[in-house]
C-alpha cells in the first residue's frame, strides 16, 4: 500500500517545489509531480504545509540511565517528535555510567529499549583513561566520541588533557569516526574567574566575562594542530565565539577534516538581552553579544559552520536555582549550565531564518542532512530522496505561537524560550512510514529504535 503526500512546498536536495512524496512501507519510493500520483496511492493533501526531511539532532543529553530525574528516553524522544526531530544522537554524559565502555553502552541500550518515540544512536566518550575502550566502542556501535578539554561540570565523566588525547587519537583515527570536542581550555577561564572574585555573580555580564572568547579560540587551535598531526575527523561542538571562524576556515582550506556546529541559543539570544539572575540562559560556552550572533549567522550562510543542533541539556529545577523563591536572585556561578530546547529548535531557527532571508532549503541542510552525515546516517535519513526512510515533517510556516510549558514536552518544563513568540509549527511527524505525532498528540506506543549500522 503506498501513500502520496502532496504539497506546494516539498523540500528536496534539488530544491523546494510543489511535488508528491510517495512512500511505501518504511521507505520513500519516489518524489514526483502532483499530476503523476499513481491511482492506487492513498492521497494526503497537505496544501501549503511544507514537507521537510525529519531532523537529526546530534547533540542531546538524555541522561538515562543514572540521572533519569534530569531527563529520560521517553520524555526526550517525545519532545523531539513534537519538534520534528526524528533521530537523536545521545551524548555519553550526564548519564551514569557515562558511555565510556562497552558495558556502559549496553546499560544504556537496556534502559532505552522500548522507550523511544523516535530513533536514536549513541556517541561514546573519550575520557582520561579509556584509550583501550575506543576501538571496542566503535565495534559495539557508537557513531563517534565526545571529549572535554575542561572539567565538564558534573561527576561521572572526566576531562582529557593533551597527553591523554595523544594516546587516544591514534585509536580514534583508526576508527574513522569523528571526535566531538567541547572546545574550551581552563587557562583563560581560570584567569578571568580569578579577576572576578569580587564581582556580582547575579549579573549575566559577570558570567560572560568569566568564559572569554580566548578559551574557545585556544582550544580550537590546539585541536586543529592535533588534527593535522593525527588526521582524525575533528568536530567542534557548540561553537559560540565567531573569533574562531578564521582559524577553522583556514584549517578546512588546508584540507583538514573539520566540521563545526552551533546551537539555537547562540543564534537567537544575545548577551545584551539576558536579564540578571536569568540562569535559564546559562550554558558553556556562553551566549555572547549581538555582533557575535550575526557573525555566526553569516558563517552558516558561508558554509563555515555546517550545522545547528540543540545541545539539549536539562536538569532538575533546583539546579537552576529557580526553587529559591523570588526573594533571592539566582547566581550564575552556582547554577547548572545547560539549555533545554529539543521541541523548539525548528521554530526558533525558522523564526530567525525568516527574519534574515534564509529558506527551508538552508534549514534542511543545517538541521537534517549535515548532522546526519556527521553521525554516518546519510544512507538512511537526512533528506527526502527515493530509497531513504519515509521520515518527514509537516511544517506550518504560517503559524505563530507563544511558548508555554505545554509546548515543551521534555521532563522539566524549564527553558529560556518560555514566553517567546516563534514562527512555524510542526503539525505532524512521520517516522519510517508511521505517524508518531499529530497536532499535539503522540502515538500511544513508542516505535523508535536504535539505529544500528
Ligand atoms: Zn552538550
Amino acid at each position: 500500500m503506498s501513500h502520496a503526500f502532496v504539497s506546494n512546498c516539498v523540500v528536496t536536495p534539488a530544491g523546494t517545489r510543489p511535488a508528491a512524496l510517495l512512500i511505501e512501507g518504511e521507505r520513500i519510493r519516489a518524489i514526483c509531480n502532483p499530476s503523476e500520483v499513481p491511482a492506487d496511492a492513498t492521497l494526503h493533501d497537505c496544501g501549503n504545509l511544507a514537507i521537510l526531511p525529519g531532523f537529526v539532532d546530534t547533540h542531546v543529553h538524555i541522561n538515562q540511565p543514572g540521572r533519569t530525574e534530569w531527563e529520560g528516553f521517553p520524555t526526550a524522544t517525545r519532545a523531539a517528535a513534537a519538534g520534528g526531530i526524528t533521530t537523536v544522537v545521545d551524548m555519553p554524559l550526564n548519564c551514569l555510567p557515562a558511555t565510556t565502555t562497552v558495558a556502559a553502552l549496553e546499560a544504556k541500550r537496556q534502559s532505552a529499549h522500548g522507550q523511544c518515540f523516535i530513533d536514536w544512536a549513541p556517541w561514546g566518550g573519550a575520557v582520561a583513561d579509556n584509550q583501550r575502550d575506543i576501538l571496542p566502542l566503535a565495534r559495539a556501535g557508537v557513531r563517534g566520541y565526545k571529549c572535554f578539554l575542561i572539567h565538564p561540570g558534573c561527576e561521572g565523566f572526566t576531562m582529557i588533557d593533551r597527553r591523554q588525547l595523544e594516546a587516544a587519537l591514534p585509536h580514534i583515527a583508526q576508527s574513522s569516526l569523528p571526535l566531538l570536542v567541547h572546545a574550551e581550555l581552563a587557562g583563560p577561564i581560570d584567569r578571568a574567574t580569578l579577576a572576578l572574585a569580587n564581582a556580582d555573580w547575579r549579573r549575566y555580564s559577570t558570567y560572560l566575562s568569566s568564559r572569554p572568547d580566548e578559551a574557545e579560540l585556544e582550544a580550537i587551535r590546539l585541536m586543529i594542530g592535533l588534527c593535522r598531526r593525527f588526521n582524525f575527523r575533528l568536530h567542534i561542538v557548540h561553537l559560540s565565539t565567531a573569533l574562531a571562524l578564521k582559524d577553522l576556515r583556514r584549517a578546512r582550506d588546508e584540507g583538514l577534516p573539520v566540521t563545526v556546529e552551533t546551537c539555537p541559543h547562540y543564534l537567537h539570544f544575545t548577551a545584551e538581552e539576558i536579564p540578571d539572575g536569568s540562569t535559564v540562559h546559562k550554558c558553556a560556552p556562553p551566549i555572547r553579544n549581538h555582533a557575535n550572533r550575526e557573525a555566526l549567522w553569516q558563517a552558516l550562510a558561508a558554509g563555515d559552520i555546517d550545522m545547528i543542533v540543540t545541545d539539549h541539556s536539562p536538569c532538575p529545577p533546583a539546579m537552576k536555582s529557580s526553587d529559591r523563591g523570588s526573594a533571592e536572585t539566582p547566581r550564575f556561578d552556582e547554577a547548572w549550565g545547560g539549555i533545554a530546547s529539543l521541541s523548539l529548535a525548528l521554530p526558533i531557527i525558522y523564526t530567525e531564518c525568516a527574519a534574515r532571508g534564509y529558506t527551508l532549503d538552508h534549514i534542511a541542510r543545517w538541521m537534517s542532512s549535515a548532522p546526519s552525515a556527521l553521525a554516518g546516517l546519510s544512507h538512511r535519513t537526512g533528506s527526502l530522496e527515493p530509497g531513504r526512510e519515509a521520515t518527514f515533517v509537516l511544517f506550518d510556516t504560517e503559524a505563530e505561537f507563544t511558548v508555554t510549558p505545554g509546548h515543551l514536552h521534555f521532563h522539566h518544563p524549564i527553558s529560556p524560550y518560555l514566553g517567546e513568540t516563534l514562527r512555524g509549527q510542526v503539525r505532524a511527524t512521520w517516522l519510517r512510514g508511521e505517524r508518531i505525532f499529530h497536532e499535539g498528540s503522540f502515538t500511544p506506543n513508542p516505535t523508535g529504535r536504535e539505529i544500528i549500522i
